[in-house]
């Protein structure tokens, strides 16, 4: 561990350090954000009595908006002067949502990132090879950081340069790889054909993976081809940036850091907050950020939190898998669908491909369409049938998602691949 004292706080005296500073965080937010200050006002809350959770439940939710309504410098409760670094996401209406940090947060930030490297298994001896992209995305200086505080062994390659991405794993003999989960399933498909033995060449032991949804089939497929332990870790740029939470060696929900982060779990269509282990909208409001205080913001992020105790030890609650952002959530013919449920059939059979691409178009009534590329080997055999495997394909996705899609099979490396983020979903419909 890390930072053991905090890891192994017990419940009780985790949620009363959470309720400790959520106090604190209140009238910090009150007296040095005018928005914040406002939205207390008309919700009648005098920020010196909040002493529970039920008081704090009348503030109303900050959103995304409330980000970009503060374009560019983003909500801040200090001066510019004590803003060592900006961060931004990119939005989708033109302007990005700018994320700022005094040098304290960028301290707490590194700690809870050495602390969710250490939490996945990663040393001091380890090697770690940061392939996400440095820049405004926070994923490649999180990662980045991290790994220097805890004291590994750093190599910034970033994204992309894909031969020389393997060229430095191999003769560095690097341990980690930190990276989109979509990009390490590139370098898995792009080794063999850059003449690298996948089993003999590497020495990665650990994946630290995130920045995008991936299911537990899709772990499964990178862990077998690289040989290592893909771990899932959260976060977003309003929350710092990665790091919020992490699966732990048991690889069995994700550890929220509860003495950073507060979370709510919320009806997303009513607000209502709902009780321990329902299934609903992640809130999260931050407990001692300086320059961007954050109050109950909702995420979009959908999933369920649970405080039992992990078999690690630790009591910081745990996300149970993402299953999607309601924002991703497809309507399709009245019928919702999250492409994590594509993801989940597809990569689950044997025969498939990593790649797939979804595609709903408005000309055929809302349809959903599935391109899928059939695995190397699968393809070549004799035994490959491709009007049976087709019809093995749309009656599984059926069955799971109660909606007919068209599939059509693709011939080895055919779709587009890329080198951050992949690009699964393509709605015709807003286009
Ligand atoms: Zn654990």
């Amino acid at each position: 561990m890390f930072d053991p004292e905090i890891e192994m706080l017990s419940k009780e005296k985790l949620q009363e350090l959470q309720l400790e500073r959520l106090k604190k965080m209140v009238k910090y937010a009150y007296n040095n954000v005018p928005m914040y200050r406002k939205r207390m006002d008309d919700a009648g809350v005098n920020p010196t009595k909040v002493a529970n959770l039920d008081d704090f439940a009348k503030i109303s939710f900050t959103k995304k908006d409330d980000l970009r309504d503060h374009y560019p410098y983003g909500i801040r409760a200090v001066p510019l002067v004590q803003i060592n670094r900006l961060h931004a996401s990119s939005g989708t209406t033109g302007k990005p949502t700018v994320v700022s940090y005094t040098e304290n947060d960028l301290r707490t930030w590194g700690r809870l990132m050495a602390r969710t490297y250490a939490a996945a298994g990663v040393t001091r001896e380890d090697i770690v090879q940061n392939a996400y992209g440095y820049g405004l995305f926070t994923g490649g200086l999180g990662f980045h950081y991290g790994a220097e505080i805890l004291g590994c062994t750093v190599i910034p390659t970033a994204t992309g340069n894909t031969k020389r991405q393997l060229m430095m794993a191999k003769d560095m003999g690097s341990t980690v790889l930190a990276a989109t989960p979509s990009y390490a399933m590139y370098l898995a498909e792009a080794a063999p054909k850059e003449g690298y033995d996948l089993q003999k060449d590497f020495k990665f032991k650990i994946g630290m993976f995130g920045a995008e949804p991936w299911s537990e089939e899709a772990r499964q497929r990178i862990q077998n081809a690289l040989g290592l332990r893909a771990h899932d870790v959260y976060g977003m740029s309003e929350l710092y940036g990665p790091g919020v939470a992490v699966e732990c060696i048991h690889q069995n929900g994700l550890h929220i850091w509860g003495d950073e982060f507060l979370v709510e779990v919320i009806d997303p269509d009513t607000g209502e907050v709902l009780p321990e282990g329902s299934y609903g909208e992640m809130v999260f409001t931050m407990l001692t950020r300086e320059a961007m205080p954050l109050l109950r913001y909702r995420t979009r992020d959908l999933a369920t939190v649970t405080w039992e105790e992990c078999e690690c030890d630790r009591f910081h609650p745990r996300i149970m898998r993402i299953k999607g952002r309601s924002d991703d959530m497809l309507i399709i013919g009245g019928v919702n669908v999250f492409p994590s449920q594509v993801e989940t059939v597809l990569m689950g059979m044997e025969g498939v491909g990593d790649q797939y691409q979804i595609i709903i178009d408005r000309d055929i009534l809302d349809k959903l369409q599935v391109k899928v590329e059939v695995d190397e080997k699968f393809f070549k055999s004799p035994d490959y049938n491709a009007a049976k495997f087709a019809k093995k394909l749309v009656d599984e996705m059926t069955a799971v998602m109660t909606i007919r899609a068209n599939v059509e099979l693709m011939a080895p490396g055919t779709l587009p691949r890329t080198e951050g983020k992949a690009k699964r979903v393509i709605d015709l419909r807003k286009e």
